[in-house]
């Protein structure tokens, strides 16, 4: 496998700023927040993208979207809403290829994204 930045958090070479934990998911502050709150939640595992989670391992979906529920409802996001993005290849303009859940709210967040 190439160098994953995310992989390099995960080992603590690359400092992170985190907000959750478990046995198989990490959560840390966005560099570069495009909202109040954003945070990025990956799993453990390295996987490159949605499509690279194999059958076996469909529970990190699970996972990912659990820890997504408790970060929300800790940083009292549950009440005014915030939205989840998994951006996925080129066209979705996925810069690091280990996957991760945009968790984003505290402001009110436009749709379409573009
Ligand atoms: P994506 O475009 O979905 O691949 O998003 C990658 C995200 O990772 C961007 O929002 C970046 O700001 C964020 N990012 C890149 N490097 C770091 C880092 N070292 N620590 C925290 N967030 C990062
Ligand atoms: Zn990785």
């Amino acid at each position: 496998m190439d160098s994953c930045i995310f992989c390099d958090i995960l080992s603590g070479k690359i400092p992170s700023t985190p907000i959750y934990q478990d046995d198989t998911i990490y959560a840390f502050a966005d560099i570069h927040p495009k909202a109040p709150v954003h945070i990025l939640i990956i799993p453990r595992q390295h996987v490159s993208s949605v499509m690279d989670v194999q059958t076996q391992d469909l529970k990190i979906f699970s996972a990912l979207h659990g820890a997504a529920q408790k970060i929300a409802r800790e940083k009292g996001l549950d009440r005014d809403g915030f939205r989840l993005v998994i951006n996925n290849g080129t066209n979705a303009g996925q810069a690091v290829h280990h996957l991760h859940l945009h968790l984003m709210g505290g402001r009110k967040l436009n749709w379409p994204p573009g």
